[in-house]
This record gives structure tokens, C-alpha cells and sequence, in this order.
């Protein structure tokens, strides 16, 4: 259980902790293979391999999430792609009722995240997400993707949190590995991200299961 009264500061991640990252997956690895397919008469399995070779080459690297750097490499329009399949993003259960709990106990809470500007807006817009948050950052502001230990000193500058006083929610082991090496003192991994995939944990970092158990009885 998180000690509230020891936190000022509420840093979370969007996709896959506060959005199913379902919609993510499908996307990237499903739906842009297809469109891909389709634009230049190759079969979808080659398409799909291709692609998800090119998605590895970027991984932890700030084009991963870049939907302009896609929509040049592929010729595919990334974010009318996104647009059109908009109302297939989905909120984890509980959260809406965390960040209301958040708001009641006046914690600062950060939009902490590596998507592109873009794809926050078009998620934040779809979700009715956006009053919740004070601040948001996105990995691109700073120019290093959250998994470097450089990201969060530079984040730190920015937003100005304590880090004795914060908690940290995300989906990715390794962000929470730069986030605690940084010192973010409280660090909670959000299980099964994608919800396909409900039992996927860290051995590692303490779970979130559900947001409802953030919430003090
Ligand atoms: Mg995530």
C-alpha cells in the first residue's frame, strides 16, 4: 500500500498503465501491417514481419513513438490511422476512480510519458482524461526516452517534484528500472498493460493490479 500522507507528487504513465495498451499493440502490430500490406501488394505476414523488424530497430529510441517519423518511413498516414480507429481506446478499470481520489487529496498528478504530443491529444481528447492531469510530459520534450536515466534528471528540472515525496505508476520494467536508479522513491509496476495479456507482472517492482487498490479503504 502506497503511504499517501508521504506523497506530494502522482507520476503516470499513459499507455498501457492508464490506457489499455490493447489499442497500441493492435495498432503497431496489426492494423498499419495491414494498411501497409494493402499500399503495396505484399502479403500480410510479409508486411507484418517487415515491420515489426523496423519497430525493433527503434525500440528505445524517441522515433518509436514518433507517428511523423512512421508516416515518412511508411508512406502511411499514422495519425488519420489513429483517428479512424479513435474509439477503440480504452481506460483501465478503476482508473477514473483513482484520479478522482487523487484530485480529493490534492496530489500533484504528472502525465508522465513516451507517446508523441500527437497521439496524447487524440487519446486524452477520446478518454475525457485531460482535466485530470496539472502537468504533461511527453519524452520528446526532453529528447531522451524515459527509459534514460537522463530523462528524469531533465524531467526533475522541469516539473520540479520531489522524488522522496512521488510515486511513479508504469508498464515498462525498464522505465521503472531508470526511474527508481534515479530515485523516485515509490515506483509501482501496472500489471497486464495490455489486457489481452492480464498476467503479465514484474518480478521486480510492487504490482498494481487494479487502481481501486491504490485507493485507501
Ligand atoms: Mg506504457
Amino acid at each position: 500500500m502506497v503511504p499517501w500522507n508521504d506523497i506530494d507528487f502522482a507520476l503516470l504513465d499513459m499507455d498501457g498503465t492508464l490506457l489499455d495498451r490493447y489499442f497500441d499493440d493492435y495498432f503497431w502490430e496489426e492494423h498499419i501491417p495491414k494498411k501497409y500490406a494493402n499500399k503495396n501488394g505484399i502479403p500480410y505476414e510479409k508486411a507484418r514481419k517487415k515491420l515489426l523488424a523496423m519497430y525493433k530497430r527503434e525500440e528505445r529510441t524517441l522515433n518509436w513513438t514518433d507517428v511523423y517519423y512512421w508516416s515518412k518511413r511508411l508512406r502511411l498516414d499514422i495519425v488519420a490511422l489513429k483517428e479512424e480507429i479513435r474509439d477503440q481506446v480504452r481506460i483501465h478499470p478503476g482508473v477514473i476512480g483513482f484520479l478522482h481520489f487523487l484530485r480529493d487529496a490534492k496530489k500533484e498528478v504528472i502525465l508522465i510519458t513516451n507517446a508523441h504530443p500527437k497521439t496524447v491529444q487524440i487519446k486524452l481528447e477520446q478518454t475525457l482524461l485531460l482535466p485530470y492531469f496539472h502537468t504533461i510530459l511527453c519524452s520528446s520534450d526532453i529528447g531522451l526516452p524515459k527509459e534514460d536515466l537522463g530523462f528524469w534528471r531533465e524531467a526533475q528540472k522541469v516539473l520540479q517534484f520531489d522524488k522522496n515525496r512521488s510515486v511513479f505508476v508504469d508498464d515498462n520494467e525498464n522505465v521503472l528500472l531508470a526511474a527508481h536508479t534515479f530515485g523516485i522513491k515509490y515506483v509501482l509496476h501496472k500489471n497486464g498493460g495490455n489486457s489481452h495479456f492480464s498476467d503479465e507482472s514484474s518480478d521486480i517492482f510492487e504490482p498494481v493490479r487494479h487502481f481501486t487498490d491504490l485507493i485507501p479503504k
